[in-house]
């Protein structure tokens, strides 16, 4: 039992826990006017529809996904933060600190026909001290004639200025190059197909019925394939063909066997457990629907939830329940599952069939959830409406706030809110919920991570 873990404290734990690394984030900050929306418009390719100004919201679009040279992302138009009451130079200032905070690289973006005002060299002195790499774009330079003033941006003391123009394109491939090069080391975007069936773990307390259940499935098909091809001893998965897609349900040998050791067996009975979900990309916990829900039923429902996989419930035995024990039942899952609401529950009987049709269709749902991505640009359109309307609450007198968010992984759905300070674990909750009722999701736990500035 002490491989699994219950308390309130680990499960919040999981809410900030590191999935997949976030992909690397680009901060574009610079005066108004110097043609950062343009340049990020040009980078983009247009692809992301351009912000439409509705009455009463601001620009609700802030950080859009991109790719230059099959190097993934997140491009944030710093341009949408409002200024602040110290004037234009402050704000610009509090732009790029906040792009400092949340970002890998910074882009400063100088209109070139100008040169560097007052504010640019502030910035610059900001920039200066942070240790995020910053490139330079010198802006507007249309044609040849203009490379002449990109020189003096030397003196900002950032390195070498680039020239651009964004408005017609002129060296944008070249700033592009540059930027891609200055990104941290980031994981290659995965395939994310599966190879082969799709991996099902069959688990719950002992006598739920899981050995009877897969005896069922297996039961009512023509030929059941007891794979791993090639292996000569137990196999360890079973193959099984459900609503016309195949599925490999790992770790099923010791169901099979019915192994039931005399001593220790509600050890093995756990290590079972963990194995089978650590193998799996979904699990099925059967619960028994006659008896009271257990802390041990909790308790393999919660290491479904925190090993991050997809989960579906289902409640075995329903041929023995009857009007009383399911109202019964509907205020024990109200009280026990609290934590799993986004599950989706099928009532099967093992013993008569009843409703085993419907667990596939549930475990497409949630491998589906699972592999699901948000694009980032409809993630902060749907973000900042949210933040406006509810933000976080004040800690220690301060007001954090939330600049943008990008969705870092899939399996499990892995959110990261880039903020300027911390987020209580009531606030990524009602994140998570409001997210969910956009977005869906059902079957798949979902991570909120947070980054902070330092
Ligand atoms: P932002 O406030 O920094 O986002 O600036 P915008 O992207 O809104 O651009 C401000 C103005 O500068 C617009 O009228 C743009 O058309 C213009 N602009 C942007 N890039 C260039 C450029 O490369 N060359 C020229 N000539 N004009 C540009
Ligand atoms: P396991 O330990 O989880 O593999 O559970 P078993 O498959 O061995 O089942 C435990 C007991 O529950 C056996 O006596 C089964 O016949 C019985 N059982 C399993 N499924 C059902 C069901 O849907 N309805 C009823 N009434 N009994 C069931």
């Amino acid at each position: 039992a002490e491989f699994l873990r219950l308390d309130a404290a680990a499960a919040e734990e999981s809410t900030t826990e590191q999935g997949e690394p976030p992909q690397p984030v680009v901060a574009v900050v610079g005066r108004p006017n110097v043609g950062k929306s343009t340049l990020v418009n040009r980078i983009l390719g247009r692809r992301e529809a351009v912000v439409q100004d509705t009455p009463g919201v601001t620009r609700d679009r802030i950080a859009y996904d991109a790719t230059w040279r099959g190097r993934r992302f997140t491009l944030v138009d710093t341009g949408g933060w409002e200024p602040n009451a110290s004037g234009l130079q402050g704000s610009v200032a509090a732009q790029a600190e906040l792009a400092m905070s949340a970002a890998d690289v910074v882009l400063l973006v100088v209109d070139a026909t100008v040169g560097a005002t007052a504010t640019e060299e502030a910035v610059a002195k900001v920039l200066r001290r942070s240790k995020r790499p910053v490139l330079l774009a010198a802006n507007k330079v249309d044609d040849e004639r203009l490379l002449a003033e990109t020189a003096s941006l030397w003196s900002l003391g950032l390195g070498e200025p680039r020239p651009v123009s964004a408005l017609h394109g002129r060296s944008s491939g070249d700033l592009l190059d540059a930027m891609v090069d200055a990104l941290p080391e980031a994981p290659r975007e995965r395939d994310h197909v599966a190879a082969g069936p799709r991996r099902v773990a069959l688990v719950g307390k002992p006598n739920v019925g899981k050995s009877s259940l897969l005896n069922k499935l297996t039961g009512e098909q023509r030929a059941v394939v007891d794979s791993v091809a090639g292996t000569t001893v137990d196999p360890v998965d079973s193959m099984v063909e459900l609503d016309e897609q195949l599925w490999r349900f790992v770790d099923t040998a010791g169901l099979r066997k019915r192994v039931q050791t005399a001593s220790g067996a509600e050890y093995y009975a756990s290590l079972r457990t963990r194995t089978a979900i650590d193998a799996a990309e979904v699990a099925i916990v059967l619960l028994d629907a006659s008896e009271p829900l257990s802390e041990q039923d909790l308790r393999v429902v919660t290491s479904v939830a925190e090993s991050g996989r997809a989960l579906v419930l289902a409640f075995n035995k329903w041929d023995l329940v009857d009007e009383d024990r399911r109202h019964q039942l509907d205020r024990e899952i109200d009280r026990g599952l609290v934590r799993v609401p986004w599950a989706e529950r099928v009532n099967v009987s093992a013993l008569t069939g009843r409703a085993v049709r419907k667990l596939a269709p549930a475990l497409r749902t949630a491998l589906a959830s699972w592999d699901q991505r948000v694009p980032t640009g409809q993630l902060n359109s749907w973000l900042s409406e949210l933040i406006a309307a509810t933000p976080p609450p004040v800690r220690g007198g301060k007001q954090p706030k939330v600049l943008f968010a990008t969705q870092a992984g899939v399996r499990p759905p892995t959110l990261v809110l880039f903020s300027t300070g911390f987020l209580e674990a009531g606030y990524r909750r009602f994140v998570e919920r409001k997210f969910r009722e956009r977005f869906g999701f059902t079957g798949t736990p979902v991570r909120i991570n947070v980054r902070v500035r330092e």
